[in-house]
């Protein structure tokens, strides 16, 4: 920071520069307009007045003899003397006042031309008028040219007057000097004197008002003087036009006084207003409205406004102060038609709030909607059930819809389309989503994601099929906000739907604690609104939540559809999805892109699904093309597919089988149980062969197989089998269920090597009882088939 100037003396510089700009012939034009209202009611007293000797004059002449000029001549100088006064209160420009008095003068004198017509002793009645109508006109004229003109013209039809009557000697002398020496130095004296003393006190004046309308300190225009000016030019704006605030605090300017004093803070404000001034154009108000808080009213917009106030925010972060650089936050708020200066910045201080709140040197736009104008929001986008606007303006972009089409895989049709925010630039182009989501100093994540919704329920009420929901995403902090659902549920009736064709999806994201939630939840579901939880498998998701606000319909993250179970390559949608079923949820997965993700979605018995391969997000809702086919395609793939498994699997299984059974024929025989298995237990993916007694229990020790030792994270608290029973398991219950048939089961988890495996059991009528006996099978190695189904 440079030279630190005193307020004393910025105090004089300023008024130094005010005494230079009184010279301005603006401001000279200024005072004589000035002048003429002044002189107006004076000009006009003292012409009457004139009007009134004139009549005097003529009646005085009536009674002297002689001849005479016929009294209607002389009577209509008297008239047009009175009609020229009449004039004097409508002439609005100085030249026609000047025009005036000049025209009003040569009548008079003509008046008294015809007035002295056969008189004896003419001088004695015409002398004093010509010396004093110009003493007492020299004040009234507006400026000396007038003064110059009308003394000019005066004085010429005077003389040639005075020319014209026959003088004496002495009466010569006398008379030359009355009007000479006398009437023209006096008139010119009064006439200069009083012009500058009117101009005195007008420089004086338009002084003392520009010190009362300025801050000393910086010179731009105080509260008083903006906020005056502001409701001027409020008052006079035409309805289309936009005019914004911006509302300026510098950031830590307590410290900066504290620690370096007061002198240097004034300096800073100075400074600031220097930019200010300089970057802000000739029509923009610029003012100081207190301390160190400054204002700007412009002729624009609120992204005209944004922009402003962020090129003065650079420009002031570059200043520098003793311990770094001055900083300062912004609050922009546009004008509402009929709305007053004091409601217009106060939102601009809101906003300025919200910048230092959100750590200060930034930009925050006036929180665009409240309640009231999202549903003029509304309205703005549907007027009379027709819908007018295809996209809304957002800060610096225009907020539009697009539509992704969600298909029911076993109706293989359209169902619903999910709504996407897209920002548009004035001309059309797409703002990438990035740039349109990015937290920003003026972005307001809440009132973006209110204001598309009014944006999509307008846009989709255009197009959407009559028998589609709409899918619109929620943040959870705008769904569990206080009257909201009320709220959407009006809007979605203004603008012709109803609620049961809407489908709230609340996003994975931090916000509303779970119990809200579920209250939240029910509210909506009391206007008809369906329910969906977004992205479930990603970030904040879990089971709990999803039981809490049982939520109509499940969509699955994306990245779940890719996910397969640990060990092996097998997919783990089909259980999630079963899992989601039980609980009485509709599944969607999205992100489906490829042919293969979509044959696993159908195989997994999800409800719908939505992607790339079935169709993109585009501006308009098209019918489907040939979608089904694909999807038809996909169940062809499967049930072939499912065959062939099969068939793999039996052969896969095949020789498992046969073993089991001579183990039995051996057993049974009487063979002791090492012997028996021997054969089985050399399988290379024998884990294990067993014996469970009727209640699952397990009899003797089991075989073990080369499996067993293989390496592996052994379960161990839970790894010897001995102690547990198995009659819970699929593989015991089917082999009771089927005796005397080896059966193969799905797979499931080792508790032995923690890997998954099948077993192949086969229930046997012993002597002693009945019996299970079994094999199990490790089963991750990649390229195995697996039993296709549940
Ligand atoms: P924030 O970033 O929150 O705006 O903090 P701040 O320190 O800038 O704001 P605060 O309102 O606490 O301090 C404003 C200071 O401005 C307090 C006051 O002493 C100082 N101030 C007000 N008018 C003038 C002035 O004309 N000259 C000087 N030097 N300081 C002033
Ligand atoms: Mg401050
Ligand atoms: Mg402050």
């Amino acid at each position: 920071m440079g030279r630190v100037t005193g307020t004393s003396l910025i105090t004089i510089n300023m008024l130094s520069t005010s005494t230079q700009h009184l010279s301005d012939s603006g401001l000279s034009d200024r005072f004589h307009k000035r002048s003429l209202e002044h002189q107006r009611p004076l000009s006009t007293v003292t012409m009457a007045f004139t009007v009134v000797a004139f009549l005097c004059f003529v009646g005085a002449r009536n009674l002297v003899g002689g001849a005479t000029v016929p009294l209607a001549y002389r009577l209509s100088c008297a008239l047009i003397l009175g009609l020229l006064v009449l004039a004097i209160p409508r002439a609005r420009s100085t030249w026609l006042f000047g025009a005036i008095g000049v025209a009003y003068s040569l009548v008079l004198v003509a008046g008294l031309a015809l007035n002295i017509v056969g008189v004896s002793q003419p001088l004695l009645w015409i002398v004093p008028a010509l010396v004093v109508v110009p003493i007492c006109a020299a004040p009234l004229w507006l400026t000396p040219a007038h003064f110059f003109t009308g003394s000019v013209f005066f004085y010429a039809a005077a003389l040639a007057l005075l020319f014209d009557v026959p003088l004496g000697h002495d009466a010569d002398i006398v008379v030359w000097m009355w009007v000479v020496a006398i009437g023209m130095p006096t008139s010119a004296v009064f006439h200069f004197g009083f012009y500058r003393f009117r101009r005195h006190h007008f420089l004086l004046e338009s002084q003392l008002a520009q010190l009362a309308a300025t801050d000393p300190l910086t010179g731009l225009q105080n509260r008083r003087a903006f906020v005056k000016q502001a409701e001027r030019r409020l008052a006079t704006l035409s309805a289309e036009a936009p005019v914004s605030a911006i509302f300026l605090d510098i950031d830590n300017f307590k410290s900066l006084n504290d620690r370096f004093g007061h002198a240097v803070g004034d300096h800073a404000l100075y400074e600031v207003a220097q930019v200010l001034m300089d970057e802000t154009a000739a029509t923009d108000s610029v003012s100081r409205i207190g301390g160190e808080e400054f204002a700007v009213l412009l002729d624009s917009g609120l992204a005209g406004a944004l922009e402003l106030a962020e090129r003065l925010r650079e420009a002031i972060a570059v200043l520098e102060r003793p311990d770094g650089h001055l900083t300062a936050s912004f609050g922009v708020a546009e004008h509402r038609r009929g709305e007053n200066i004091m409601v217009l910045l106060d939102r601009a201080d809101e906003a300025l709030l919200r910048a230092k709140h959100s750590g200060r040197n930034r930009v925050c736009a006036e929180r665009a909607l409240t309640s009231e104008s999202l549903q003029l929001l509304a309205d703005d986008v549907c007027a009379d059930g027709e819908v007018v606007k295809r996209r809304h303006r957002w800060e610096e972009y225009f907020l539009t819809s697009h539509f992704q089409p969600l298909y029911s895989l076993s109706h293989q049709k359209q169902v619903g389309f999910e709504a996407l925010l897209r920002g548009e630039q004035d001309d059309g182009t797409l703002v990438p989503p990035v740039v349109l989501f990015a937290p920003r100093p003026s972005s307001d994540e809440g009132a973006l994601d209110r204001a598309s919704h009014a944006v999509h329920l307008g846009n989709a009420s255009r197009a959407l099929p009559d028998d589609a929901w709409l899918f619109l995403n929620i943040l959870p902090a705008t769904f569990i906000a206080e009257g909201y659902a009320d709220q959407l549920a009006k809007i979605v009736r203004t603008v012709g739907l109803e609620p049961e064709r809407v489908i709230l999806e609340i996003l994975e994201s931090h916000g509303g604690s779970v119990d809200d939630m579920s209250r939240a939840a029910a509210l909506y579901r009391q206007h008809g609104f369906l329910i969906a939880v977004d992205d479930f498998g990603a970030g904040q998701s879990n089971l709990d939540r999803l039981l809490r606000i049982r939520p109509d319909l499940v969509k699955l993250d994306g990245e779940l559809i890719r996910a397969t179970s640990h060990g092996t390559n097998q997919p783990i949608l089909p259980k999630l999805v079963s899992l989601l079923h039980q609980a009485g949820m509709l599944v969607v997965v999205e992100g489906v892109e490829t042919t293969e993700e979509l044959i696993l979605a159908v195989e997994s018995n999800v409800d719908f699904a939505q992607g790339y391969l079935l169709g993109r997000p585009a501006a308009e809702i098209a019918p489907p093309e040939s979608v089904h086919r694909r999807i038809d395609e996909a169940f062809d793939v499967i049930a072939s597919g499912r065959a062939h498994q099969y068939a793999l699997f039996e052969s896969e299984v095949e020789p498992y089988r046969v073993a089991l059974r001579l183990a039995a024929d051996a057993l049974l025989a009487g063979v002791g149980m090492d012997e028996a298995f021997a054969p089985l237990a050399g399988f290379e993916r024998c884990i294990s062969c067993f014996i469970l007694d009727g209640s699952g229990r397990q009899v003797g020790s089991e075989v073990p197989g080369p499996a067993w030792s293989k390496d592996g994270a052994s379960l161990h608290p839970v790894a010897d089998p001995r102690d547990a029973r198995w009659d819970h398991r699929p593989y015991f219950r089917n082999a009771v269920l089927l005796p005397g048939v080896a059966v193969a089961c799905n797979p499931y988890l080792s508790l032995a090597s923690g890997r998954p495996c099948i077993a192949v059991t086969l229930a046997v009528q012993f002597a002693a009882g009945r019996s299970v006996i079994g094999v199990e099978l490790d089963w991750s190695a990649v390229g195995l088939p697996w039993p296709a189904g549940e």
